[in-house]
């Protein structure tokens, strides 16, 4: 579990790593740590590429604003990760250009990623598509919550990738993935490439834990 002092540094650290490697543009992102006795997020309308230590919004364990700057209208999304996977520490949601290219391909949701690299599935699973909702809307934080128990990464449409993860580390390493594997989709949309085969595939999903397809 996260101490406030080493939530906030890491949260600096990794926002400035993704910010500084085009991950995501402007005020985009946010990213947040659940720590021992809260919350920690991003301010809103912030760069997470400039967060300052003493700006990052600190909530208590119900969400309501301690400390900092006034906390992202995303909260509600990052809250939706954590009340449904006590297993996970870390949110973090990025406009990333490949992930959110994805987001408004009208494709049915168990082809929005073919079986092309195993690295998604070794780090997410399958990864969830929610319905369009308006930015900061609540009918979005319970779309998203509807599907956390069961996938630690989810596609908004329209809009981008989410994930959380135990650390703040794996969670970038995991949004990292899905944006390459989004990336591979969408380079290779349309061209004969040879999948991995299902089985190999529900292989990769038993051993690291995550959810078989339906
Ligand atoms: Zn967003």
């Amino acid at each position: 579990m996260y101490n406030e002092q080493q939530a906030k540094t890491e949260m600096q650290r990794y926002g400035r790593s993704m910010f500084e490697r085009g991950l995501t543009g402007g005020a985009s992102a946010n990213i947040s740590v659940r720590t021992a006795t809260g919350f920690i997020i991003s301010p809103t309308n912030s760069c997470i590429g400039f967060l300052e230590l003493h700006e990052l919004s600190v909530l208590d364990k119900e969400g309501n604003w301690l400390s900092g700057e006034k906390p992202s209208k995303e909260f509600a999304l990052h809250k939706a990760f954590y009340d449904q996977r006590p297993q996970d520490h870390a949110v973090v949601h990025l406009h990333s250009t490949y992930a959110t290219a994805l987001s408004c391909l009208d494709v049915p949701e168990t082809e929005l990623f073919p079986p092309l690299t195993p690295y998604l599935y070794i780090r997410l699973g399958h990864v969830a598509r929610v319905p369009y909702f308006s930015p900061g809307d609540q009918e979005l934080a319970d779309a998203v919550q509807a599907v956390t128990a069961s996938t630690a990464g989810v596609l908004m449409e329209n809009h981008g990738p989410i994930v959380s993860a135990a650390t703040l580390a794996s969670a970038m390493y995991a949004i990292e993935e899905l944006e390459e594997s989004a990336k591979l989709t969408i380079i290779l949309k349309n061209q004969q490439c040879r999948d991995i085969p299902s089985q190999k595939v529900n292989e990769l999903l038993v051993k690291y834990g995550h959810k078989l397809a339906e």
